[in-house]
């Protein structure tokens, strides 16, 4: 019989619909907690609700208490799994953050849902135990943080929200998921490749996300060094260009110590200093800004606020970031 801890905190899978106004919103009641009968028969669980939070209510400060709980819970009782609901909105960022801060081989599955719990078709229930079949899957282990949604199993690092309101909003462009769930079974198809993980105490360091657009200039970038933040993360176009009207700002960031990492806004493929020109992406290497490949900005915003927990010594960061 394996023991599964779920820890609630929040979102849609934790609301319930108003029949009179046709709105969403949060309950007293945990409706999962009254749904706990469907279980599956072959599990114990446990469950605790952490938070009753919409995840745009999320940020670092709740998924370092959620990563310091799941520590303590697994230091303290012998769980073989953990399963975590929350919001969709920011579930990917939450999910990468565990990924890189927890330290255990255990499975840790992350769901969420696209209807509440009493609207037609709710996926609330159905993705809550299917991610209890994947947390009991001993394939499960040494995986890293996990998401499950909608039959699929996606990776922390890949998965992304590509949908506004269908259920088959969770996918991982690019790399697919890594494996699939039926009725009956949990099939893993894909391995990974490798797993990092950071045993940061706390997450205060200010990281903003900027989008790059056609004729931007140094405007944004003045205002964030104005405001001394930590840290920038840039959504470059295509292979990682900028326009040249943004250079002098970045250079003046970058002078005075604040990393710049590269993304690009294409959700796929890799950015790398292919072009010369002014604000091509070997310019932009060439002036001191770190790329970035295989994570999108938010998740690139959560690693770099990791990371900074540590050193904010660009040639010590870079080695973070390859691919
Ligand atoms: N806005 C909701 C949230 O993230 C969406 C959801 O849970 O699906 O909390």
């Amino acid at each position: 019989m394996k023991k599964i801890l779920i820890i609630h905190t929040g979102g849609t899978i934790s609301m319930k619909e108003n029949k009179q106004t046709g709105t969403v919103d949060r309950e007293d009641d945990q409706p999962l907690q009254e749904l706990s009968a469907m279980i599956p028969a072959f599990v114990t669980i446990e469950d605790m609700v952490l938070f009753q939070l919409p995840s745009p209510h999320i940020g670092p400060e709740q998924m370092l208490k959620l990563g310091k709980t799941i520590h303590e819970k697994l230091a303290a009782e012998d769980f073989d799994g953990i399963v975590i609901t929350h919001g969709t909105d920011t579930l990917e960022e939450t999910s990468y953050f565990l990924d890189l801060y927890l330290q255990t081989r255990k499975p840790v599955i992350v769901t969420g849902a696209m209807r509440s719990s009493n609207e037609l078709g709710s996926d609330g229930l159905y993705n809550l135990v299917t991610a209890i079949r994947v947390a009991c899957c001993d394939e499960a282990q040494d995986k890293g943080v996990l998401v499950v949604m909608n039959d699929e199993i996606h990776t922390a690092k890949n998965v992304t929200k590509t949908s506004t309101s269908n259920v088959a909003t969770f996918q991982s462009p690019q790399y697919g998921p890594i494996g699939i769930t039926t009725k009956s079974n949990v099939f893993f198809h894909h391995k990974l490749t490798a797993h990092e993980s950071y045993p940061i105490q706390n997450i205060q360091k200010n990281v903003s996300l900027v989008k790059a657009y056609a004729g931007m200039d140094g405007l944004i970038f003045d205002a964030l060094r104005h405001n001394k933040i930590d840290g920038l993360v840039v959504e470059a176009l295509g292979q990682g260009n900028l326009p040249p009207e943004t250079i002098d700002a970045i250079k003046n960031m970058i002078n005075e110590g604040i990393p710049v990492l590269l993304v690009s806004r294409c959700y796929q493929g890799v950015v790398q200093s292919t072009y010369a020109y002014q604000g091509g992406g070997r310019h932009l290497k060439d002036i001191g800004v770190i790329f970035v490949n295989g994570l999108t900005g938010p998740k690139a915003r959560i690693k770099l606020m990791i990371a900074l927990e540590m050193t904010n010594t660009p040639s010590e960061l870079a080695p973070m970031f390859e691919f």
